[in-house]
């Protein structure tokens, strides 16, 4: 047996784990006070629920997909990414009739069979939140203005935010046509995909991770109708008004089909070339197109993976036990194992290594724990009723105390 994980696939170890739970903390307690409410949804859904909301065309589907046939003859896919899967529970659910706001939040693992490379992974974390049923400006720059509260909470600075609006259905019918001319008329800068994809798709050649960026920044611009381009410009000041900054960037046309006006991603220079830290936008028309009710939407996902890379020398609370406890003597040791559970239920992190190991033993294992002090039970103290306390963090004198006055006593001394 060989135990190594997938290429690709990665075990999350701590102290990165308990960086990935402290963001995951911040960012509940911001969907909290914006009223974001947990949705947890299947990991595999039918491949179709994918092909047809992020679209055939996109990598994701097209190439990076965990797809298979299941033991039943389903065609299934491991999700890739949150959206569809939202969108399917609230048209399955009914959450159009609920009556109250359909602004979710989601956390889990998403599957990309994608190169891997530093900050890119197979299985990564996206954390993400959706408002559907809100065709309103308000409702972008409210969705956005979340993501900003995240990340201010997490402490990231230098990260730069970037939007455009991708227009509604009609300015993308009119704008279809120039573009197509203008790839037509630079076939030879397309990439083989790209080339057999733009009739099918051919804002998807801007977003070409090969060819993209050169194409984009020459290729004609999108002209919005009068109703987007007054939802740009107000889902804009509302955003300036609450004091946040960003960069138009009429070249940034992110990935997937469904998107429509608002778009926007979170860029940071820390990362090189991996630098999306979270993107999103609007999808007015998804939540109709797969059978639901007439629905505009918007959302944004944010990957934890690379979150965690900017925050990892970050300072945060220790995960280290407080208090250590060591039997020193056959008799002490379900004394010492009643003490670790009075300690735990005081709210005093507790923790030991094997009662059944010598003093000596268990107090290597004490000093490595990091907790602040030992406790040590021996026959002396169980005479006594008492408990030493051994500082392990800094030089304060080793005490006794009496059993009772633990652990009320050893949380004043802790503090
Ligand atoms: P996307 O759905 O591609 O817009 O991704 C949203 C966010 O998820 C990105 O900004 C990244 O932070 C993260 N992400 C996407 N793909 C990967 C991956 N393969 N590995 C790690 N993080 C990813």
């Amino acid at each position: 047996m060989n135990a190594h994980s997938l290429r690709g696939f990665r075990d999350i170890l701590p102290p990165e784990s308990e960086v990935f739970a402290g963001a995951e903390a911040a960012a509940r307690e911001v969907f909290r006070l914006y009223g974001y409410r947990e949705l947890r949804i299947p990991t595999i859904e039918a491949k179709e629920l994918f092909v047809k909301s992020t679209g055939d065309t996109t990598d994701i589907v097209e190439k990076e997909m965990y797809a298979f046939t299941d033991q039943g003859g389903r065609e299934v896919a491991v999700r890739p990414e949150g959206t569809p899967g939202v969108v399917r529970a609230y048209i399955e659910n009914n959450l159009s009739q609920s009556g109250r706001n359909a602004k979710y939040f989601y956390i889990g693992g998403m599957f990309r069979a994608e190169r891997p490379q530093a900050g890119r992974y197979r299985e990564f974390t996206q954390i993400g939140a959706e408002h559907i049923g809100n065709p309103s400006p308000f409702a972008d720059a409210e969705n956005i203005l979340v993501l900003f509260s995240i990340l201010d909470r997490l402490g990231l600075a230098g990260l730069s935010v970037e939007l455009n609006s991708l227009g509604c259905g009609g300015c993308r019918k009119n704008y279809r046509e120039t573009l197509l001319a203008y790839l037509k008329a630079n076939l030879d800068a397309l990439c083989e995909p790209c080339r057999n994809r733009i009739d099918r798709n051919p804002l998807r050649a801007l977003d070409c991770k090969a060819d993209g960026p050169a194409l984009a920044e020459k290729a004609p611009k999108m002209a919005l109708c009068a109703p987007c381009s007054a939802h740009f410009a107000k889902t804009q000041e509302l955003i300036k008004a609450a004091g946040r900054e960003f960069h138009v960037n009429p070249n940034m046309v992110r990935g997937l089909d469904y998107y429509t006006r608002t778009v926007f991603e979170v860029r940071t220079s820390a990362l090189g070339s991996q630098d999306a830290v979270a993107g999103g936008g609007r999808y007015d028309d998804l939540v109709k197109s797969m059978g639901g009710p007439q629905a505009p939407a918007i959302g944004w996902a944010m990957g934890l993976d690379r979150l965690a890379l900017l925050l990892k020398d970050k300072p945060r609370p220790s995960a280290d036990a407080e208090a250590f406890v060591v039997a020193a003597s056959e008799a002490a040791r379900e004394p010492a194992f009643k003490l670790l559970t009075e300690l735990r239920a005081a709210g005093i992190s507790a923790d030991s290594s094997n009662f059944e190991l010598s003093l000596k033993s268990q107090m290597r294992s004490a000093d490595k724990s990091g907790a602040a002090a030992a406790l040590i039970l021996g026959d002396d103290e169980l005479k006594n009723s008492s408990c030493s306390v051994k500082f392990l963090k800094d030089k304060r004198e080793q005490l006794t105390m009496p059993a009772a006055q633990l652990p009320a006593e050893l949380k004043k001394l802790l503090n």
